[in-house]
């Protein structure tokens, strides 16, 4: 395979993909209301979705950490130049460090990071720096017990707080990943600003889309950027946008006073599809040039069918030409609807 790799994941409206997610387990020690599919929601399931629901995709359908190091290399041959692993909840695979040292040693790769809910971390994350990773985004939506039980189904406040605690001794670059739903936790906005000028952890205020797998979502639930901007610059300080910043999606912002840095990450009332980067592989194998193409494009069978890197890299160079064009056109042919994917097979 040539090595020049301008523009070969570019796709029909000229956005070229530089950053893979990997999706490495649909399999979950939470499940948080917005992402994972409940029994207790079945009624408003969308079962045409490859839901999951009490049964996970079985373990000879994941992809092996060879497979997904393959495939990795394949594609940062194309142009990809960061990986984030994600999942489900990643750190639930054995031995991921095995995996995040195969990824950082890819040519071409200038990082590697992961999404974690860290519930896992505190005794993993020294072991991850040292095998390459660079950064951690942690998601956390509230900081009151009750709450934390309630959204993601366990107990687990104590401990994640612990995980960023942890974490941020090593090395690891951390982010703080905050889900803000209507009615659930917007109230602690401002104490989300507030711990971003407290620990210098950059948070990022993630606006609700419609991928919870339950039909929950409803536009009314949706807490948009501006709206967080003027609470927190009403209830903690004012806010400037950062110039500059090499953050995208998110949108990031810092207090006047310059203590503290916060992000918005806007894909319902300011989709950023225009300027997508992305493309995703989910643990089953599949492709996804859009965090809402369902059920993408299926690359296992190819990896496993004996096709060549080059066959496998033609294949994808071919599905990224025909990404769509995201939740932008969903959004302006009036066709959202309360669940358009999965979440936690995607990885976000
Ligand atoms: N389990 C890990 C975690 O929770 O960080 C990684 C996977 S999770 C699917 C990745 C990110 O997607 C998390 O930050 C989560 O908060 C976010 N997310 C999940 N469902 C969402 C939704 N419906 N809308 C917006 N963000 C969502
Ligand atoms: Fe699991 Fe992450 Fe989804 Fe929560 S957001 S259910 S932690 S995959």
């Amino acid at each position: 395979m040539n090595n020049d790799s301008s523009g070969r994941l570019a796709d029909s409206f000229g956005r070229v993909a530089k950053k893979l997610r990997i999706s490495i387990t649909d399999r979950c020690n939470m499940q948080c209301m917005y992402c994972m599919p409940r029994e207790d929601h079945k009624e408003n399931r969308n079962d045409s979705l490859r839901s999951n629901t009490g049964k996970w995709f079985p373990r000879n359908e994941i992809l092996s950490y060879v497979e997904l190091v393959r495939i990795s290399r394949i594609m940062a041959r194309l142009g990809i130049e960061n990986i984030r692993v994600t999942g489900g909840e990643p750190l639930l695979r054995p031995r991921i460090e095995d995996l995040v040292a195969g990824l950082s040693r890819i040519s071409g790769i200038k990082s590697v990071s992961m999404t974690t809910n860290g519930l896992l971390l505190c005794d993993k994350a020294a072991r991850l720096k040292e095998s390459g990773l660079q950064s951690v985004n942690i998601s956390l939506d509230t900081f009151k017990s009750e709450r934390f039980k309630a959204i993601t189904g366990v107990d687990g406040l104590h401990t994640v707080l612990e995980s960023i605690h942890v974490a941020g001794t090593t090395g690891l670059k951390i982010k703080i990943n905050a889900v803000i739903v209507r009615g659930w936790n917007d109230t602690e906005v401002a104490d989300f600003a507030n711990f971003a000028r407290e620990t210098g952890h950059t948070v990022r205020f993630i606006e609700f889309m419609p991928l919870d797998g339950s039909g929950i979502w409803a536009p009314e639930l949706v807490v948009g950027k501006n709206e967080m901007i003027s609470r927190i610059s009403e209830d903690v300080g004012e806010l400037v946008p950062s110039a500059g910043s090499n953050s995208a999606p998110a949108k990031l912002y810092s207090f006047a006073d310059g203590k503290g840095t916060v992000g918005f990450i806007s894909s319902m009332t300011e989709p950023f599809c225009a300027e997508c980067d992305r493309t995703r592989v989910t643990s089953d194998g599949r492709l996804l040039t859009c965090l809402f193409e369902n059920p993408g494009h299926d690359i296992k069978s190819l990896l496993r069918g004996g096709k060549t890197d080059e066959e496998i890299a033609d294949y994808i160079m071919q599905c990224i030409k025909k990404k769509p064009e995201g939740i932008i056109g969903i959004i302006r042919a009036k066709a959202l609807k309360p669940t358009l994917n999965l979440m936690h097979t995607i990885g976000g």
